[in-house]
This record gives structure tokens, sequence and C-alpha cells, in this order.
């Protein structure tokens, strides 16, 4: 019998491109929008992914499970959402399609769900699946929905919408989408429209939301430029005109590298080979592992010892065992100095400068110091 791990990455590697296929169709043929947010975060990932998708659909290696359940985690988190809004009844389409092109390039958005809740109001929610929520929203994420909204705003009376049961290969127009679908007479004029949208950023425990944002001509420009470069960049890529090593890359730090298909060689982490080293490194990975898993078995003790003190009624005296003794103690919590609120009772004395320097002089810096960056190679 294979491997129960091999046979879930097998499956998710079908169920992957299946999914791509049937809602995305052939996305060589085209820029989306989650391209044009991949290329503000990379410019180099996202024409890879583009000029060389087939690599997403066979990854293999250490990351390749992690990476699929990554990207599965959002159509789980999409269906729930979907299934949760519909059961309201709040009329609304999934996966809508706008075909555009901004000159020679082709551009299309899916966009995850609209809501209609009234003759003259459509509103865009786009679901996004985090392990952590942001306090902000993410730009990748901010220019894919003002792309969105702009095409709405912009393709709104050309026969350029596809969706739903809509399966011709002919678009039509976005209210005659919306009379067909959801029985619902929308104003053949976009300016009669409030047009707003939404970025839901939803993670295992927690939903928040970001915008609302509306129709920018500007946005929507920038949005459209970037699918000009990157489009230009993937057919010269593609023709063997330009190295994938001469595109920018990430600046600063960058969660995505760590994932990225296109890491093995990037130039943003040239160096040399040294592979005798490989052996160490796995070793420092486990005993960061065997620390993290410690920290958190000495917590759960802690948590259960306190538990028994507290089940016990003792109050302050202690619990003796046979070499040891125990008590859960009350502390108070940590002292520290809450500088917005010195700044602010500082103001009605001082002028803002002063109060600057002052505070600039009582920080502390801690001597430099060297960080170990650790990263896999994918
Ligand atoms: S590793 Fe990072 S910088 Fe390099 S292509 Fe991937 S995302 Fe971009």
């Amino acid at each position: 019998m294979q491997h129960t791990l091999d046979l879930l990455l097998q499956g998710f590697s079908k169920i992957q491109a299946q999914h791509t296929q049937s809602t995305l169709g052939d996305r060589s043929q085209y820029i989306g929008m989650s391209d044009i947010g991949k290329a503000v975060d990379c410019m180099r990932m996202a024409v890879a992914d583009k000029a060389f998708p087939q690599k997403t659909h066979t990854m293999q290696g250490e990351n390749a499970l992690e990476h699929h359940l990554w990207f599965q985690r959002g159509h789980w988190f999409e269906q729930g959402i979907t299934e949760a809004l519909r059961a309201t009844g709040v009329p609304l389409l999934s996966q809508l399609a706008i075909h555009a092109r901004h000159g020679s390039v082709p551009i299309q958005a899916h966009l995850d769900l609209v809501m209609v809740p009234a003759p003259d109001q459509v509103h865009i929610v786009e679901v996004k699946s985090c392990e952590t929520l942001p306090e902000n929203a993410y730009a990748a994420h901010e220019m894919q929905v003002f792309g969105q909204a702009g095409l709405l705003y912009s393709c709104w009376g050309k026969p350029l919408f596809f969706g739903g049961s809509h399966t011709s290969k002919q678009g039509v127009t976005f209210p005659a989408l919306v009379q067909h679908l959801l029985g619902i007479a929308l104003p053949a004029k976009v300016q009669e429209v409030s047009i707003t949208a939404e970025i839901l950023a939803v993670s295992m425990k927690k939903v928040r939301i970001f915008g609302p944002y509306t129709p920018n001509k500007l946005m929507l420009g920038a949005a459209q430029n970037i699918a000009t470069e990157l489009w230009q960049h993937v057919q010269a890529v593609k023709a063997g005109h330009t190295p994938l090593a001469t595109l920018p890359t990430a600046q600063g730090w960058h969660p995505l590298c760590e994932y990225c298909q296109w890491n093995a060689d990037c130039p943003r982490f040239a160096g040399i080979s040294m592979p005798e080293l490989e052996q160490e490194l796995l070793e420092l990975q486990e005993l960061k592992a065997e620390r993290d898993t410690l920290v958190q078995r000495i917590q759960q003790r802690e948590q259960r010892l306190k538990g028994i003190h507290k089940a016990s009624g003792l109050g302050a005296e202690w619990i003796q065992t046979q070499t040891r003794r125990f008590k859960a103690l009350h502390c108070e919590g940590k002292v520290s100095l809450d500088k917005e609120k010195l700044a602010s009772a500082l103001a009605e004395m001082l002028p803002e400068q002063t109060i600057e320097s002052i505070l600039l002089h009582a920080q502390k810096m801690g001597a430099p110091y060297q960080r170990l960056m650790v990263g896999t190679v994918n």
C-alpha cells in the first residue's frame, strides 16, 4: 500500500490542476488579477509561474504538501464563506469572470463573490486565507480588488462577463448576467450604481474585513500597467530573450520566498555551494523543533500544576511532594513605560520637538548582533 502522504500529494496535485483548468481556463493566455497581485510582491515569481505553469502541479519535496495545503485551504475557506453568505438569502454570484483587454494584453478578473443587495448596489468580496491575520491589507491583495472593482466599473455595459450557469462562450454585459442569474434588473448606466469591494481575510480562528474599496481610475491604470509589464516579461522569457535571473525580485524579507517554487536559483539568495553543511542545518532545524515542543510541554505541565493547586483551595500554601514543593503564585503584570501616554502627558507642558528629542535621548539600543538566517531550497 502506497504511503498515505504520497497519495495525498498526488490527489492534491490533480485537484489543483483540475480546479485551475475548470475555473481559470488556460492561464497562459491572459494575465489574471492574482498574477498582477503576485507581480506586486515579486515580478520574477509572477513571470516564472506564468511562463512555466507545469511546475506548479509537479512540485515535489518537503514543501510540496505544505504548498498544496496552503492552496487548498483557500478553496475550502472560499466554499464555506460562499455557503454562509448564500444561506442569508442575499443575492450573490460566485466565480464571476471578466475577460478584458488593455491594448494587446488580455486581462481577466475572477471574482470570488459578488453580492447584489439592492438594484443599485454591487459589492465584491475577495476571500483571502491567511495563516495569521495581518493588521493591514497586503498591497498585492489591494491591487487585486482595485483591479476587480475598476474592471467591473469600466466593462459594465460591455459583453465581457461570464459566470454561474451562463456557460456560453459569448460574454454578456454585467446587467444582463445579473438579470439572467439573479432576476435583478440593474441600471444600464454604471454611474447609477454604487460599487464597493472588500477583502475578507480568514484564518482558522478569525476573520477580518479590509476596505471598502471603490473603483479608482488611477489604481486600475496601475494594475493595467503591471499587467502589461508582466505580459511582456512572460513573452520574452518564453522566447528565451530574457533569463529569469535578470528580472526584479522581492525586496527585503519576504514570507513568500520560503514557499516560492523558484527559490532554488533565485539571485536574491546568491552565494556559494557547500553541500557538506546540509546535515548540520538539518540537525539545527531538528533541535529547534525539539526546543519548541519542549517549551510547549513545559507550558502544558505548568498549567496542569497551577490547576491542581487552585483546585486544592490552599490559597498561599504549598503542596509538598517527596523532594519538591509547589504553589501557584499571583504576580502583578510587568511594568513598562507607555511612550504614547508619556508623550501625550508631556504635550501639555512642552513643545512637540522637545518631547521627541527627550524620548530619543531616553532610548536604549542593544549591541548589534548576528542572526542566522536559514531557508528551504525548493
Ligand atoms: S525566492 Fe523570493 S525573491 Fe526569489 S523569485 Fe521567489 S518570491 Fe521572488
